[in-house]
């Protein structure tokens, strides 16, 4: 028999390059570690700049290898016109608000990742409702949100992945450190590779579900108002790699 390595993943995981996160992806990395974690995906709102800084900082490997025993997963959480949607395992442009879902399913599939929908049955998030989601050919479903508004949420959504016979996944909706791995997904595979862990998730992955406490549920509200006094970052690289891109922004935002 191959041998394996098990693995305790949290695929869905925001940094400040959220619009409602402040934390830096370095801070969510060191708590993650210490957790005992093997990796990450950032599912950053409509965005993938994180991963292009990961990669330019040397914490990420393009090739979709482990850096130093941990793995970062390219990601994005997609605002459709139907509600959010997890890309897990590429790389998407960053301006894809608003797009149909069954587009933004066929882009994922063509850059080889897997689509995922979050928080389906919250009613006070964005989801994308059971009527569309019978639609998607979606590759798993998120059954288990760590940061749901309320349990019986997810106790739905589990039902209607047993019922169609999909995959599941649970995960933590991280928005600050302190919440990064609370629910995550626990897989076996050959290596530690981007790959072998969508192919684990395609099997269907252990589940490791937890909540936040009161206490970090109270503060993924605070940062969300905290967003708005949002500094730069105090290193160096990061604030460089954020004032370069707003830099570009403003400028292509200019009228030729
Ligand atoms: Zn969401
Ligand atoms: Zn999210």
């Amino acid at each position: 028999m191959m041998a394996t390595v098990k693995a305790r993943i949290d695929i869905h995981v925001h940094t400040r390059f959220s619009a409602d996160s402040i934390a830096d992806p370095e801070d969510i990395i060191a708590v993650a570690k210490a957790r005992g974690l093997s990796g990450f995906a950032v599912t950053d709102h409509n965005t993938s700049e994180c991963a292009e800084y990961l990669e330019s900082v040397g914490l990420m490997n393009p090739s979709g290898e482990a850096v130093d025993g941990f793995l970062i997963i390219p990601g994005q959480e997609i605002t459709t016109c139907a509600g959010h949607l997890l890309a897990i395992g590429c790389s998407l442009p960053s301006d894809l608000k608003g797009i149909p879902p069954e587009e933004a399913i066929e882009l994922i599939h063509r850059h080889g990742g897997l689509a995922i929908p979050p928080h389906p049955y919250d009613f006070f998030r964005a989801g994308i409702r059971e009527p569309i989601l019978e639609e998607l050919p979606i590759d798993a479903l998120e059954v288990f949100n760590a940061a749901t508004t309320l349990r019986r949420y997810n106790t739905h959504a589990r039902h209607y992945a047993e019922k169609r016979g999909i995959p599941m996944t649970a995960a933590s909706d991280a928005h600050h450190p302190e919440a990064v791995g609370t629910a995550h997904l626990i897989v076996e595979v050959p290596s530690l590779t981007v790959a072998h862990v969508l192919e684990a998730i395609r099997r269907g992955a252990e589940l490791h579900q937890a909540y936040l406490t009161p206490k970090e549920a109270l503060k993924k509200t605070w940062n969300n108002w905290m967003r708005f006094g949002k500094r730069q970052s105090h290193r160096p690289e990061l604030a460089q790699f954020e004032a370069r891109k707003k830099s570009q922004a403003d400028s292509t935002d200019q009228p030729v």
